[in-house]
């Protein structure tokens, strides 16, 4: 079955195909030749699962699947949340991003905080949402080379390294991302059963 991922993110898109068997072919919005800049409006990260999601069907004709992500500090009140891709600002940086952040909690002693995220299915005309929880804490500085956004500053829940220093396939069995993808396979495996 084909299925588009909302994404242009190679990062993303080699994340989430490493966990999809292969009956689950993954088309990307390059495929489609969806280069539109579908702007992220809404204020959950439902909301902004929804809204890419909905913009492919009607617009493409394309089932689809789209996923948003926020990095939630427990001392900032959930934020950067929503808005973690700019935090720091247009255009995106997360170098920038990560620095604001740990000035933000300079001296702080809770630094927990979690990747949540929500993914939004629209198959057949049904809409359905997944999510995924990855607690942690903040660490003081970057720790690691691998991943991208926060990675380097996070650090999950019962291990003593960073995001940043696990290889993508250690991440993916922990993350907000592989948890409420896995709920996804899990739910395709489950109708599409033969
Ligand atoms: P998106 O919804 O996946 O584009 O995520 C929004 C922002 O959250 C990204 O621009 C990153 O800054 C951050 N982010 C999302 N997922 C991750 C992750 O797995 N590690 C680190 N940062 C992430």
């Amino acid at each position: 079955m084909k299925l588009v991922f909302a994404t242009h993110n190679l990062n993303k898109l080699q994340e989430v195909q490493q966990m999809l068997p292969t009956s689950i072919q993954l088309v990307s919005l390059t495929d489609i030749e969806c280069f539109d800049d579908i702007e992220e409006t809404e204020i959950t990260l439902e909301g902004n699962a929804h809204l890419k999601a909905n913009y492919v069907l009607q617009n493409f004709k394309h089932d689809c699947f789209a996923d948003d992500t926020g990095l939630e500090v427990d001392i900032l009140d959930g934020k950067p949340g929503v808005y973690s891709a700019r935090y720091a600002g247009e255009p995106a940086n997360s170098e920038k991003n990560m620095q604001k952040l740990l000035k933000a909690l300079t001296g702080a002693t809770n630094r927990k905080a979690q990747f949540r995220t929500a993914v939004a299915l629209h198959l057949n005309g049904e809409k359905l949402i997944f999510e995924g929880i990855c607690k942690g804490t903040i660490l003081e500085q970057e720790q690691g080379e691998k991943g991208f956004g926060y990675d380097p500053i996070f650090m999950p829940e019962g291990f003593t390294k960073s995001f940043a220093e696990m290889s993508s396939e250690e991440k993916n069995k922990i993350s907000h991302r592989g948890i409420a993808i896995q709920k996804l396979v899990d739910y395709l495996k489950d109708k599409f059963k033969s």
